[in-house]
């Protein structure tokens, strides 16, 4: 079903699949265009049929950012042009998102149904007069007319995660008492007219497509019976088709994150579909053919939206259709190069695909000359730079020292909620064996092995740092390693050495009680699947029962009592990712895990763990295992020997009688490593060589 076309409003698409909304930070600057261009034709060259563009606010109070983007003036829609155009040329549609962030917008113009202040920007919002408000809707009519003007097929009317119209269509913002407010039915005034009055400008032939929320997971959202009336008055004034949006942003659940089971969602699009006659679109974590078959085959939805994993993989649906669907590079929904980016105002691209977002500057030219490349170690960054070189058309071969490829991956797959990293190594394992590159496994490679390369690439990663501690080598000390592979068994009390992104995922994996998952290649199993034991954890209940779907949450009893510890003075797990970060904070607090900060390590006997706290004071965390996550060192033997030998021309990438030697990842530097600058490192060396 994903690859058969539908009609949709006046439109017939090419298959099933919409490429969501994501703001990638190009679409703020004229001057980025052609860049954004690009971007968006990579995707539609893929085979997605239809695109939906960043967020474009409607005027300058809608403004996410101080000048951000806007869809105002005829100028700027004639800037469009060659965008769509280009889009169109591949065969796919596109639709501008119109999108007015309310009390979301981070600037100080910021307006909303009423006074208010969200707690994820710190401007209040001023409340819209109801002059004010004719206006606004004024305002998104004529984005719709420019929109039309810049040769895109409709628009997407945002109206979920918690922005300007969801603070009008809920009573946990909307405080009005004017014909904006006062009921559930006034509430919906400003989507109704909103819809109705760009239908009665733009005329049939042009799609509209309103993102619905239909879990908001905050109190005093909307209900299920609310959200149903909205989406049949909606189409009633003109909706083609819905796509669907789950949670606000200021909503402490999560709907994205790796630990979001795939398709958690897709359920309620089905009862959305149940109660509207135009098509729907199922959304979140949507990231495998498979899963998007399954959510159509069930007639949960007419079309599957995928953002991120279009990030991912630009030829998703064109692998799809070419039997090759177990070579998509697979998006492991980890927001670190994504979301984290747009949030710090960073261009967005991808942590598997460092091409995504800078199309235009990191491209992978065939080279007719088969050079011949020697990739040092199977870890992230070594597994990426040998893809892309051999999908250049050099001649590759990788040695790897243990028996299965992915390095540190195989360790993080591991953790309870990142099963999908397996996901990553099995696309990286087929797509070396498609594109027929020996991989050497359990082969330690020597500089012996490596003379009849022209180039070496030493990706050898790093070793867990061992703890320089009186006590250190005593027997309830054991390695992440080796308790995340089972090779060794903690006892209930446990602390964790180390409380940076590893530290916090081993107590999580304490937690839990181990992996509690077979990890087979492509398809994570167990509880993130699970999405009845995964809604019961985080309190997501029915929303036709519970209002805004907003549940108590039910968590396990912790397997283990877990300390974790740091050095530094900083609240624990300060430095992870920023949209993911909470997550892992709320998984621990959840777990009644007992943080110590400040700390000074003394030593370790069989009372456990000696140390100062931070007021110098002498303490002894009695436990039954230590999990030392002090961080890494790089794996440098090899490149030491070869740089510094006389063939390896002793200097990085330099020219000598021997291959041309380049370090990467890990071992080039441990310090502030993450698989993201191990993967965009080994992309970039594989584009020069
Ligand atoms: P490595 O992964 O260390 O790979 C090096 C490889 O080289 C190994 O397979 C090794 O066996 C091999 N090798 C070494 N010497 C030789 C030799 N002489 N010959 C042949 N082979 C050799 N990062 C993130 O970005 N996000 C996360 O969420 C995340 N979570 C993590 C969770 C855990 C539990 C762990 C342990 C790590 C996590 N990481 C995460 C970190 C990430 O895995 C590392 O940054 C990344 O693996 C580093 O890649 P690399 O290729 O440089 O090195
Ligand atoms: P890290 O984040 O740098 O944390 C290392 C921890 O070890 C710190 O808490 C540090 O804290 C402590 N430490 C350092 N030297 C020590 C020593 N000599 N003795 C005792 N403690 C010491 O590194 P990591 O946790 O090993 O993770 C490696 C990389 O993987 C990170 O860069 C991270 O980005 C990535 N990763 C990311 C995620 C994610 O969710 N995004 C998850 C896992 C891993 P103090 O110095 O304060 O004690
Ligand atoms: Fe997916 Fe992570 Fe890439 Fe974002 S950075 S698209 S979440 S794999």
């Amino acid at each position: 079903m994903l690859l058969s076309p539908l009609a949709v409003g006046p439109l017939t698409l090419r298959n099933r699949l919409v490429m969501g909304s994501m703001h990638t930070g190009l679409e703020d600057r004229s001057r980025h265009l052609p860049e954004l261009t690009a971007y968006f034709v990579e995707r539609a060259r893929g085979g997605a049929a239809m695109l939906v563009t960043g967020g474009y606010a409607p005027n300058v109070e809608g403004w996410l950012l101080p000048a951000g983007s806007m869809m105002s003036s005829r100028r700027m829609a004639d800037r469009h042009r060659a965008l769509t155009d280009a889009v169109h040329a591949e065969g796919a549609h596109i639709l501008l998102q119109v999108l007015h962030a309310g009390r979301y917008g981070y600037q100080p113009f910021v307006r909303s149904s009423s006074s208010s202040k969200s707690p994820i920007s710190p401007f209040p919002a001023r409340a819209l007069s109801a002059r004010g408000v004719d206006k606004t809707i004024g305002h998104w009519v004529r984005a719709a007319r420019l929109a039309r003007r810049a040769g895109y097929d409709g628009i997407e009317i945002m109206g979920s995660e918690g922005y300007l119209i969801n603070q009008f269509l809920a009573a946990r913002t909307n405080h009005r008492t004017d014909a904006w407010g006062g009921t559930a039915s006034k509430r919906m005034r400003l989507p109704e007219e909103i819809v109705r009055r760009i239908r009665a400008e733009v005329g049939p032939d042009f799609l509209l497509q309103y993102r619905i929320s239909l879990l908001d997971l905050v109190e005093d959202g909307q209900t299920w019976d609310e959200t149903v009336e909205l989406a049949q008055r909606l189409e009633a004034a003109g909706v083609d088709v819905f796509n669907t949006g789950i949670g606000w942003h200021e909503a402490r659940i999560p709907t994205i994150v790796t630990s979001v089971p795939r398709a958690a969602f897709a359920g309620l699009t089905g009862r959305l579909k149940s109660v509207v006659d135009v098509p729907v679109i199922a959304s979140n974590r949507i990231n495998t053919p498979d899963v998007a078959e399954q959510i159509l085959a069930d007639g949960q939805a007419d079309l599957v939206s995928m953002a991120r994993p279009l990030l991912a993989d630009p030829a998703f649906i064109a692998k799809v259709s070419e039997g090759r669907a177990d070579e998509i590079n697979i998006c492991i929904a980890c927001n670190q190069a994504c979301l984290d980016h747009t949030f710090a105002n960073k261009r967005a691209s991808c942590l598997v695909n460092p091409r995504a977002g800078r199309e235009t500057e990191l491209q992978l030219t065939v080279v007719p000359a088969r050079r011949r490349v020697a990739v040092v170690g199977a870890g992230p960054a070594g597994l990426a730079c040998a893809e892309a070189a051999a999908a250049r058309g050099l001649a590759v071969e990788v040695f790897e020292a243990e028996g299965e490829i992915g390095g540190q991956f195989r360790y993080a797959m591991r953790v309870p909620g990142k099963e999908e990293f397996a996901a990553s190594l099995a696309y990286f394992s087929r797509r070396l064996d498609v594109l027929g590159v020996p991989v050497h496994l359990g082969h330690r490679a020597e500089a012996a092995d490596l003379v009849r390369f022209d180039h070496v690439v030493v990706a050898t990663g790093v070793r867990p740092r061992v703890l320089d501690l009186p006590g250190a080598g005593h027997p309830m000390v054991m390695t992440y390693p080796q308790l995340l592979t089972g090779e060794r068994t903690p006892g209930r009390r446990v602390a964790v050495i180390g409380a940076g992104g590893i530290g916090v995922d081993v107590s999580e994996f304490l937690l839990a009680g181990g992996p509690g998952i077979a990890i087979d290649g492509r398809e994570p199993h167990g509880h993130s699947t699970d999405v009845e034991a995964w809604n019961r954890r985080w309190g997501v209940a029915d929303p036709a029962s519970v209002r805004a779907g907003l549940g108590t949450a039910v968590v396990d009893e912790p397997a283990h009592e877990v300390h974790l510890l740091q050095r530094k003075t900083s609240r624990i797990g300060r430095g992870l990712g920023k949209t993911t970060g909470w997550v892992h904070r709320a998984e621990l607090d959840a777990g009644g895990v007992r943080g110590y900060t400040g700390v000074t390590y003394e030593r370790v006997d069989d009372d456990g763990l000696h140390i100062l706290d931070s007021g110098g004071r002498p303490q002894v965390v009695r436990v039954d295992s230590i999990v030392v996550c002090a961080g890494q060192e790089s794996v440098r033997d090899l490149a030491d020997e070869l740089l510094g030998s006389p063939g390896g021309a002793g200097a990085q990438g330099g020219a000598g009688v021997g291959p041309r030697v380049h370090v990467i990842g890990g071992a080039d530097v441990a310090a502030e490593l993450d698989a993201k600058r191990a993967i965009r490192q080994g992309v970039e060396l594989a584009a020069r060589l």
